[in-house]
């Protein structure tokens, strides 16, 4: 197919909405783009953070569950969010960390990159990856983190998989990844030049425990497509080579199909237009509840019933 152009945005199950946007926006200074609900269930809140301008590829979403029951990692799940930090901002992280009380892992240098992993407070393994060719993106001037150590783009998501076989064939034949060897003890995937978004590594495990969505744990992984006729090319192809894939959603800020990968993974291409700025302007995302057409007439009743929220714009 060769549409596909990176990663666009990785979907998580967490804890309390306050404390999300407290670890997103006030530890890891990523910017609130979009405030809204669960579009399947509007009474769950659907935060979205990423650069200043909400790219495709720097996104982190998430549905606030936290009377859920915990996610568990393993095979059929993806288990880990890597994301590209300035070479050198390593010791800063570990300094914000140890301040916030965020746990992490002791630093490792794998395949010429510093890597830090952590947990955000509800479990999610995430990992700071800072190589010499950082991929950075649009500095959001409202971050406590100063630019000079802030988070850039998705780097790339860990799949963890029974067998490598069949989703290796997926990853190849219809969305143009290609093996490029083992990184860590998982084979990685490059699209093109494996450059930022376009990396994927896949553990096999074939007698570790089957993982179970939930708290903590990533939902779907979405994949970056140009534009809507793209996708639908797309679509007709996974049809054609036996994938269950749904019709097309229009999501407000992209349209999306999603597919279970064949060892379980839930994922989703995703159009990179129209965009966080299509219904409140750039200055001001993230600032208030938006909800899509056929939710506003029960606005009154869906704020009521949402938690109220606070921005920790200078949590330091
Ligand atoms: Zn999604």
């Amino acid at each position: 197919m060769g549409d596909i152009l990176g990663i666009h945005h990785v979907t998580a199950i967490c804890g309390p909405a306050q404390e999300n946007l407290d670890f997103y926006v006030g530890v890891l200074g990523l910017r609130l783009v979009k405030l809204t609900v669960n579009f399947d269930d509007p009474s769950a809140y659907h935060l979205y953070y990423g650069d200043a301008v909400g790219s495709p590829g720097t996104i982190l979403t998430f549905f606030p569950y936290p009377e859920g029951h915990p996610g568990r990692p393993g095979a059929g799940q993806a288990s880990t969010v890597h994301l590209s930090v300035p070479y050198g901002s390593v010791p800063f992280w570990i300094d914000r960390f140890t301040a916030h009380e965020i746990d992490f892992d002791r630093p490792q240098t794998i395949d010429g990159a510093e890597r830090l992993r952590f947990r955000a407070p509800d479990g999610l393994q995430l990992e700071l990856v800072a190589r010499r060719c950082h991929a950075a993106a649009v500095y959001w001037e409202g971050s406590p983190v100063p630019k000079q150590n802030a988070i850039g783009r998705i780097e790339c998501v860990t799949l963890v998989e029974r067998k490598l076989g069949s989703t290796k064939s997926l990853l190849e034949d219809q969305l143009g990844y290609r093996p490029v060897g083992q990184t860590n003890g998982k084979q990685a995937f490059h699209l093109g030049d494996g450059g930022p978004e376009s990396v994927l590594y896949v553990k096999e495990d074939p007698t570790g425990p089957s993982g179970r969505q939930g708290r903590g744990g990533i939902h779907h992984i979405a994949f970056r497509i140009a534009n809507g006729e793209a996708q639908v090319d797309s679509r007709l192809e996974l049809v054609k080579a036996g994938l269950n894939v749904s019709a097309v959603m229009d999501r407000k800020y992209f349209r999306s199909i999603y597919f279970r990968e064949p060892g379980g993974v839930l994922f989703e291409i995703a159009t990179d237009p129209p965009g966080f700025a299509v219904d409140e302007a750039p200055d001001s995302l993230g600032h208030s509840l938006k909800l899509p057409p056929q939710y506003e007439l029960f606005r009154g009743r869906i704020e009521r019933t949402l938690p109220s929220l606070r921005l920790p714009t200078f949590l330091i």
